[in-house]
This record gives structure tokens, C-alpha cells and sequence, in this order.
């Protein structure tokens, strides 16, 4: 590049046409600059790769926030340590926990609380553990199924037939809506009160439209090696799989002690010494530029931004809008095509005393066949050391998602009585909250919908005939914040080869 870029960095003296910066190395005189639109955790891992591994690659960062994390934000109240969004990542793959690696700061990871590591359904004013060795879908023991009390006999009778039910004949589709696929297998009552939960409570999705291919692909892949998924999960028995595993595999689960917060902190303190970050700079449009890009900020008074090579770490449709235009009329119109559920949270501060049940287990997830407004109730304290003070519980309420969207803009009021409504009917609540935190996500979560594998390929292609242009980020191949991790990365490793 030669020159300096848009972001004067104070502590870079040009010398000779060449930089020289004070950690001591030289920054190439050709050496580029990359634009990262959007620093939630997707942004700032690939910013995190391109300063880690292409020194001499000038690095600025823009956001429309006043912060960076994008959706990952924790709050101190009071003795309470609050995640508004996410609360724990897995290790598998293993994306989030080598960037921990990366910044040092694995040793400070919480595991989650073994003995608490369960999930309930709740019908009605009932509650009970989902049934142990079931496994998002398949059951692995059938004794606790037999034991269930929500499922009639014939519901179980034909849950457990599953190995007998013969695989669909393939007819050259790789892909089936979730709804389908689970009721084709388990039945509709099992579907309706054990499997749509489980699974919404992860994705918050419309099961008819939710993409097997793109969430749950690998039991597709099951029932094609195996004609059935109990059939498969007996086959992985024989080969030392553990049957009494059940719900989500909580061991692998980690949790940064202070909170999401901590993690983007210790991500941003280290990427400030080496790139630049334009915080409050919401991007208006990105275009090309000759060989090269123009990042145009939607504020009037804030400079265009020419670099070599763009990143957008948004969500899909933003980074549709942002190419906008007619240069890439057919990406963007792929890109727009990726919907996105509202849901909000009520997160409380409770006193256990207040609760007629003594719950120990990480949550609740309610069938939507139930028809009540609440999707989950999430026991942070259960799951983690050090988030609520003692004799107290600290609880999430969500609320929302793709099938109840509308209830979002609900008032903070009536989306509190909500929640402790459902508590109440749950686990008998009397008592009030020592404090009640109200947040919306408003288009905040991805729905991968039927075809998105084959969509997200096209989109790809179309990305990868465009020099200097990388997309990443929840929209694409996983939303998960490991996988978003490895997206940001994978950009960044695309952007430097090339
Ligand atoms: C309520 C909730 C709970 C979740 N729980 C979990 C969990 O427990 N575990 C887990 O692994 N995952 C969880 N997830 C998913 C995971 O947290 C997210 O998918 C991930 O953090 C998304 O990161 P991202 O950087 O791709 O997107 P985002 O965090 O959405 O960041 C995108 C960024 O782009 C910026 N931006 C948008 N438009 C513009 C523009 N025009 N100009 C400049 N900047 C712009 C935004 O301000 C934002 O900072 C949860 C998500 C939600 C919403």
C-alpha cells in the first residue's frame, strides 16, 4: 500500500516509504489494508487471524455499536453476573475454545455444574426430565421412555418403532424440513412434546421450514447408513458410545468466568495494539473501486474508507444491503433471502426460598403444542459458579422466536408477567423478583431454512469470483458461536491467500 490508510495510527512512523511501528517490525510498502464491517465475536476472530498470522496487513475494524461483541454482552447487577445473549460455547468444534487458547485466557473457563446437568420439559403446570439417553431426537434407553409421563403409550410404542420405520427412498433431495423428517421417524406426538422443543430451544425456528440439512444434518446421514436413528445409535453403542448420555452433551460446555464480556474484552484490549477500530461508524454501503474498495459509512461526516479487501461479518441481508446495487444484483439477492427470528429475554434475580419446588437442573423448554408464550426458562446459576449471589437464583426467559415473533414488542410489563407467570405454573413462584432485565433481539437469529446448505454454496460461488470480497458470520454454516468463530477466521485466511 505504501501510504497511510484512512486510520492514523500514532505510534507508525513512515521512513523511507516503509512503516515502521513500535513493536519493532516493518510493514511492507506494499502491504494491504482489510476492512472488517461488523465486530461481534464473527469480526473480531477474523480480525484477531488476519493481525495474528499476516503481519504488515493493516486491520480496521467498523461497527455501528458504541461497543464491540455484536449480540455477546454480560452486566454486573448488583452480585448477579447477566449474559444478555449467549452464556456458554462448546469445545466442539473447537473454534471459541483455541481463540480462549489463542488470548490465554482457557484456564479461566468455567465448566458447567455436573450435578445440575439437566433439562426438563414442561406440559401444563407439569414439569420432568427429558428422558435419560435421549439425544435431541433419539432415544437410547427404553426404559426411561416407557417411564415418561407425557407421552401416551402409543406415542412411545411408536417413538421406540422407529428402527423399524424404513428410510425414505431417495429421490435425489439431500434435504427435508425438520417437522417432516421427526414425525416421518418418531410420530407426531413424540415430535410435539419432546423433539420440538429440544430443538427450538436451540434454533427458536419454525420446524416446518427449519433445514435438516444445515442443523441436524448428521442424522440425515444416520438414517441413510443406518435405515433408522436408533439403529445407528445402537450401532455407536456397540462401538463404545455411551447410551445414558441424554439432551446436550453439557461436559463439553464452557463459560468465560466474567461473563461473554470478558471474552470480547480480552479479544478488543489485544486487537486495539494492532488494528484499528471505528466503533459507532454503521456502514452504509460497500463497493468496488477500481482494483480495490470503498467502505462508505452512512454518517455524512465520517471519511470513506479505501482498502484492498472487505470482510462482512454481518448478518446476511445487512451484508446484501451493503453490496446493494446492481454489480451484485444476484448475491444480494441470495443474501436477502436469509431471514432472521426476533425473541426477547427476561432475565430475574430470584430467591430460591420463593420457589415451592426445589428445581436442580439447568432449564425448562416448552413444547409449542402447549400453547403457552414461553420457549425456555435457562437457570444460569444452575449452570455456572458464580452468577448469582448465594440463596439466589438467576433465571432467562425467552420469549419469542420464529413462531410467537410478535410477542417481542410486547411491553417490558407484559413480557415480566409472562415469565413469572410461567414460573409460577412450573415451580409455584410467590415472591418478587429482586430485579427483572428486559432485552429484545430484534432479526437476531439466523433461520437456516430448507435448501440453505445448497443457498449458502451458491452464495460462495458467487463471493468467490469477487477479488477482495469475503463473507462470515452466524448466517451461513452455523450460528453457534464456535462455528461463527471459524467463519471469521476462515475469511480472514481466504482474504490473506488471496
Ligand atoms: C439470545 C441468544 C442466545 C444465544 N445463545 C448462544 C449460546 O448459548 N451459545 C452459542 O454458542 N451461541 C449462542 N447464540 C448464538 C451466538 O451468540 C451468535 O450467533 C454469535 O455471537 C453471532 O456473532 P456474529 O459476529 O456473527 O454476529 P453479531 O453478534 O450479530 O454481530 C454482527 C455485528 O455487525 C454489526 N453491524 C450490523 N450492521 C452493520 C452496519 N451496517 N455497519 C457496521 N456494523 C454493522 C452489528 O452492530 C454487530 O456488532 C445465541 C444468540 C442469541 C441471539
Amino acid at each position: 500500500m505504501g501510504k497511510l490508510g484512512h486510520c492514523h495510527k500514532a505510534y507508525q512512523i513512515l521512513v523511507g516509504g516503509v512503516f515502521f511501528s513500535w513493536r519493532g517490525f516493518i510493514l511492507a510498502g506494499d502491504s494491504k489494508h482489510i476492512v472488517v464491517v461488523g465486530a461481534g465475536i464473527t469480526g473480531l476472530a477474523a480480525a484477531w487471524e488476519l493481525t495474528r498470522t499476516g503481519p504488515g496487513i493493516e486491520v480496521t475494524v467498523c461497527d455501528g455499536a458504541p461497543r464491540p461483541g455484536g449480540v455477546l454482552q454480560s452486566e454486573k447487577i448488583g452480585e448477579y453476573l447477566v449474559e444478555h445473549s449467549a452464556d456458554m460455547f462448546s469445545c466442539e468444534p473447537e473454534g471459541a475454545i483455541e481463540l480462549c487458547r489463542q488470548l490465554g485466557i482457557d484456564g479461566e473457563l468455567l465448566c458447567t455444574h455436573e450435578v445440575q446437568d439437566k433439562a426438563f420439559v414442561g406440559f401444563g403446570d407439569q414439569i420432568a426430565a427429558v428422558p435419560k439417553g435421549f439425544s435431541l431426537m433419539v432415544p437410547a434407553l427404553e426404559g426411561p421412555i416407557r417411564d415418561w409421563p407425557f407421552l401416551s403409550a402409543e406415542g412411545k410404542q411408536r417413538l421406540l418403532d422407529e428402527v423399524n420405520i424404513r428410510p425414505r427412498a431417495s429421490d435425489g433431495q439431500d434435504d427435508e424440513d425438520f417437522r417432516s423428517f421427526a414425525v416421518r421417524r418418531f410420530g407426531l406426538e413424540a415430535f410435539e412434546k419432546l423433539i420440538q422443543p429440544l430443538v427450538s430451544g436451540i434454533y427458536t425456528a419454525d420446524p416446518k421450514r427449519l433445514s435438516m440439512r444445515a442443523t441436524l444434518g448428521r442424522f440425515l446421514d444416520m438414517e441413510r447408513e443406518h435405515g433408522s436413528l436408533i439403529g445407528a445409535m445402537q450401532a455407536s453403542r456397540g462401538a463404545g458410545g455411551d447410551a445414558s448420555a441424554s439432551g446436550a452433551r453439557y461436559g463439553l460446555f464452557r463459560g468465560p468466568a466474567g461473563g461473554f464480556g470478558e471474552l470480547v474484552s480480552a479479544l478488543h484490549d489485544r486487537l486495539a495494539t494492532t488494528c484499528c477500530f471505528r466503533l459507532e461508524t454503521a456502514i452504509e454501503s460497500v463497493a468496488r473501486s477500481g482494483d480495490r474498495w470503498c467502505v462508505v459509512p452512512m454518517a455524512t461526516g465520517q471519511v470513506p474508507i479505501e482498502c484492498d479487501g472487505v470482510i462482512l461479518a454481518t448478518p446476511a441481508r445487512v451484508a446484501g444491503g451493503l453490496l446493494g446495487g446492481t454489480e451484485f444484483g444476484e448475491l444480494t439477492s441470495e443474501l436477502g433471502g436469509i431471514e432472521a427470528a426476533s425473541s426477547a429475554i427476561v432475565t430475574m434475580g430470584i430467591a430460591r426460598a420463593d420457589l415451592q419446588l426445589d428445581f436442580s437442573g439447568f432449564g425448562i423448554i416448552y413444547p409449542h403444542v402447549d400453547g403457552g408464550q414461553v420457549i425456555a426458562i435457562s437457570f444460569a446459576s444452575n449452570k455456572f459458579t458464580g452468577r448469582a449471589p448465594e440463596g439466589k437464583l438467576l433465571l432467562r426467559v425467552f420469549i419469542g422466536g420464529a413462531l410467537q415473533g410478535e410477542l417481542v414488542d410486547l411491553s417490558d410489563e407484559e413480557l415480566v408477567k409472562i415469565a413469572i407467570g410461567q414460573l409460577d405454573r412450573s415451580l409455584g413462584y410467590e415472591g418478587t423478583p429482586e430485579f427483572t432485565r428486559v432485552v429484545r433481539w430484534k432479526d437476531s437469529m439466523p433461520q437456516y431454512h430448507l435448501g440453505h446448505v445448497a443457498k449458502v454454496d451458491r452464495i460462495e460461488g458467487l463471493v468467490g469470483e469477487v477479488d477482495g470480497l469475503e463473507l462470515a458470520g452466524k448466517s451461513y454454516r452455523g450460528v453457534g458461536i464456535p462455528a461463527c468463530v471459524q467463519s471469521g477466521v476462515a475469511a480472514a485466511q481466504r482474504v490473506m491467500a488471496w
